[in-house]
């Protein structure tokens, strides 16, 4: 995954200009970090943990950095980018994998080349030196670059002041800034936003050399290209907390804000995908992880009310499906970043034999956005814990709204939407919900695993609150479709275990309450989340009759009580252990 940043042509102090585009771009990785700068020599800092506040000066106005989630190579301070040339002639930062890093490294080493660290990036800095024997170090870097497989996008910090950078799937931007020659190159928009006026999204196989103030392109082929500037979307833009004590809870707090925006969706655009769809031979929604879930239910709401035979898929495990793609097909990706690897991949197959890629992604310019053939913006605004809430809320809330379209009955969609924007609105302003989630969060937080039940439009919704209490709360949890419980999991209720029921008032409630009976005559503590209360609970949250938008309500309280439990356990909420948001690497 990681964050790559670099400065260069302006006058600001590079080591300031650099931290502050990472400390915006941490939520990619944050195992390590690292910046070099130039003041006619070169200078890197780097270390293990969180980028920080503040750090040790660093000379010069020309920089480069990196967040890092490790892939190859233990998290410690040797592995930490950038990594330095032999000789020290420059510094280079990756995202990515280099998939062919063992045959390279053992090639090197032939020809005399130390490894000084565990990492696949190390590779990439041994060939250009080894390219740089002969050829200028732009020159180096793009012949090294060809000779790399996997996804690697790499920012290059040369003695003499020169900055490379090489975009190859993961991503990566130019912006121009206020005041002449001024660059910033990154990893996303957001994170120089507040400084630049325009933005050329690089593609695949670009290479750009910033030498001073000057700009220039090659692709990886070799021909000469020039970027393409266009105006930034979100120029100036700031992300605060706004009074909130993490970004988790304000986020959740701007669910019924998200749903109103996915009413804006355009509704000819809508209209056009109901009808490629209609017409598709079979329709496959694909995500990872939340996005995963939010993409099963998009298909759930294509099948029950657009009549549409959808099939799931997980970025990580469609490679079974791959032979079967054509270009009758149809492809809906929902994503926040829009970079997620292992989903990106499926996509790019899917399009080379002609199916139809529908996308709906929160960053614009995203690699997702600008490959598909119909590109949906979620407009949610930045999402800046780890943890997607909002945006989960919006894929469903959109999807709902598709699938309806599908049917024809989109009007009946958006007054349900509208509706369902005012409950979120009511539910989270109201202190006592908060807390009968926070003492659910006391008694769950001290259980080592707990259980979440559910059925049919909540099927997808249980497993997103699984996901959510184990990456917030590091506690084990299991979601189980109520019907399938009696089949395994059953063995495992005993006295005291804790079960979470999501229940709507659906046709399938009696199957969820007849679950609820067979846990708690095994001697389950039982927390509902429902519209009604149920003697079996011995707790119970109550939720406003939502009808066909129930699921979309009932994953918020399921947020809450992740984020309780996160705080309760002493975790850092907005940024879990071991994880990054936006997963770039397969
Ligand atoms: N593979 C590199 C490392 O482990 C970069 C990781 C990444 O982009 O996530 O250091």
């Amino acid at each position: 995954m990681c964050g790559i940043f670099g400065y260069v042509g302006g006058e600001r102090d590079a080591r300031d200009a650099v931290l502050e585009g990472l400390q915006q771009l941490d939520y990619r990785g944050y195992d390590s970090w690292g910046i070099a700068t130039y003041d006619g020599t070169l200078h890197t800092d780097k270390k293990v943990g969180a980028v920080p506040r503040t750090m040790a000066r660093l000379p010069g106005h020309t920089g480069i950095g990196h967040t890092r989630w490790a892939t190859h190579g233990s998290v410690t301070d040797v592995n930490a980018h950038p990594h330095a040339a032999s000789d020290g002639s420059f510094v280079l930062a990756h995202n990515g994998i280099v998939e062919n890093a063992d045959e390279l490294k053992r090639t090197l080493s032939r020809a005399g080349y130390a490894f000084n660290t565990q990492t696949d990036t190390e590779a990439i800095v041994r060939l250009v030196e080894l390219n740089a024997k002969k050829h200028p170090l732009p020159e180096a870097v793009r012949l090294a670059c060809r000779e790399l497989t996997g996804r690697n996008t790499i920012i290059v910090l040369a003695k003499n002041g020169t900055v490379i950078a090489v975009k190859n799937g993961s991503p990566l931007v130019l912006g121009r800034g206020a005041e002449r020659g001024v660059h910033y190159i990154s990893s996303d928009v957001l994170s120089f936003s507040a400084h630049v006026r325009e933005v050329a999204v690089l593609e695949n196989e670009q290479m750009i050399v910033l030498e001073g103030t000057r700009v220039s392109g090659k692709t990886l082929q070799g021909r000469t290209f020039t970027p393409r500037f266009e105006k930034n979307a979100i120029v100036g833009a700031k992300v605060s907390k706004d009074g909130f004590p993490h970004f988790m809870l304000k986020e959740i707090h701007e669910s019924g804000a998200v749903v109103r925006a996915v009413m804006k969706s355009p509704q000819k655009q809508l209209g056009d995908v109901a009808q490629v769809i209609r017409r598709a031979r079979h329709v496959y929604c694909i995500g990872s992880g939340t996005a995963g879930a939010a993409a099963a239910q998009i298909a759930y709401y294509l099948r029950v009310y657009g009549r549409i035979n959808a099939t799931e898929l997980i970025g990580a495990e469609a490679s079974d499906r791959l032979p079967f793609f054509t270009k009758r097909d149809v492809i809906i990706a929902p994503s926040q970043s829009g970079e997620t690897a292992d989903v990106l991949e499926v996509l790019e197959y899917a399009q080379a034999r002609g199916a139809t890629i529908v996308t709906y992604v929160n960053m614009p310019g995203s690699s997702m956005s600008r490959l598909a053939d119909h590109s949906f913006m979620a407009q949610a605004g930045p999402e800046i814990c780890v943890m997607s809430t909002k945006i989960f809320v919006s894929q469903l809330a959109w999807g709902y709204l598709l699938a309806k379209t599908v049917g024809g009955k989109r009007k009946a969609a958006l007054s349900a939407l509208r509706s369902l924007a005012r409950a979120l609105d009511s539910f989270l302003t109201d202190a006592s919900t908060r807390r009968r989630i926070r003492d659910a969060a006391m008694l769950f937080s001290k259980s080592n695993h707990l259980f979440l039940i559910g059925k049919g439009q909540n099927k997808q919704i249980i497993k997103e609150g699984m996901v959510k209490i184990i990456e917030g709360a590091y506690v084990h949890a299991h979601g189980i479709p109520a019907g399938d419980l009696k089949h395994y999991a059953i063995t495992l209720m005993e006295k005291g275990t804790p079960v979470i029921a999501v229940v709507s008032k659906d046709s399938l409630q009696s199957d969820v309450l007849n679950a609820i009976h067979e846990v708690k005559a095994r001697g389950a503590r039982v927390f509902g989340i429902a519209p009604s209360p149920s003697p079996h609970f011995d707790s119970y949250l109550p939720t406003p009759e939502c009808g066909e938008t129930s699921a979309i309500f009932n994953v918020v309280p399921l947020q809450l009580l992740a984020y309780e439990m996160a705080v309760m356990r002493g975790n850092n909420v907005d940024k879990p252990r071991n994880i990054a948001k936006s997963v770039t690497v397969k």
